[in-house]
């Protein structure tokens, strides 16, 4: 039976020495949150970034934009942002209304306040290894492994979902570890070659969006298997992997929820503090 890499609890190391951080910056770091139209999606995510974020002294500023905000508007009020000496992060709360191009206005926050690390000058980093904002769901990815205890290098890892926020820039961050990575996707999938990739994953990273996309059974004796994805299923959240049938097989597995997501949001706030330390 796997043993589970609870990001809850992961968390919780890392928010402690957040908050000692925090408490050796000379003024209280803020977060300035840009939410765009009404979104039950982003406004949970807007409260627990809000909670974690005053449980670790930090301020969370959220500026609520009408639905109807054109794209010069919202780049307007980024400058602003920008410009804004005691704002030392900002975050913009996704889903955006359709007339926003989030790759295009992203690009508008200074990389030195892109505590997503989703800025092209701060991926660009991480391709050579030298990223200290790192996208966060990646990294929380990359927190839990090194839970584990197991060392990544020369490891087989497939990652399924080659998203922007996910699968490629994890990628490069387990390349830096030396780790031989596979990443899959829906092409993969309508090869019919997925099962064959994912059985031979010592690690097996899943980030995809849609329930029981990996059965149990394909999992590898003794692997280690972080499930990213979120689905809500007749009023449960669940992952994409068959977390019962996955938990008899692995070594050790991510719960959802509390696997990847706590961590997430914690590593949303480490970012912050890293900016603050630099701006300073
Ligand atoms: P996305 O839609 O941008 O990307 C989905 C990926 O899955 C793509 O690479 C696509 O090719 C691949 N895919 C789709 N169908 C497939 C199939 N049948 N077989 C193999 N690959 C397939 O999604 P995203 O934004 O990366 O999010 C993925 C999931 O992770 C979602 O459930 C999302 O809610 C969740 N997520 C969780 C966190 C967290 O903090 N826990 C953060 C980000 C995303």
């Amino acid at each position: 039976m796997a043993k589970l890499l609870e990001g809850k609890v992961i968390a919780e190391a890392i928010k402690e020495k957040i908050k000692q951080e925090v408490a050796l910056l000379k003024a209280r770091p803020v977060l300035a949150s840009i939410q765009v139209g009404e979104n039950a999606g982003a406004a949970s995510y807007v409260k627990s970034q809000a909670k974690v974020a005053e449980a670790l002294g930090i301020e969370y500023q959220l500026h609520k934009l009408s639905e109807d905000t054109h794209e010069a508007h919202l780049i307007d009020f980024i400058q602003k942002l920008n410009a804004n000496k005691s704002v030392n992060g900002i975050i913009i709360q996704m889903p955006l209304p359709q007339q926003i191009d989030y790759k295009k206005i992203s690009q508008y926050i200074l990389p030195e306040k892109d505590v997503e690390g989703m800025h092209p000058q701060n991926i660009g980093k991480i391709l050579f290894g030298k990223a200290k904002i790192l996208p966060c769901t990646p990294a929380a990815v990359m927190e839990l492994i090194s839970a584990s205890g197991v060392d990544l290098y020369g490891k087989e890892v497939v990652i399924v979902g080659h998203s922007e926020i996910v699968g490629k820039p994890l990628a490069l961050m387990l390349l830096e570890k030396f780790a031989t990575v596979t990443v899959c996707h829906i092409g993969t999938s309508k090869a019919g070659k997925l099962e064959e990739h994912v059985k031979k994953a010592e690690v097996l990273i899943v980030a995809v969006g849609k329930a029981g996309l990996i059965k149990g059974s394909l999992v590898k004796e003794g692997a280690i298997v972080i499930d990213v994805g979120i689905n809500r299923v007749a009023d449960k959240i669940v992952g994409d992997v068959e977390f019962e049938a996955a938990q008899l097989r692995a070594a050790f597995i991510t719960p959802v929820p509390g696997g990847v997501g706590p961590l997430t949001v914690t590593m949303l706030m480490r970012n912050l503090v890293e900016a603050a330390k630099a701006q300073s």
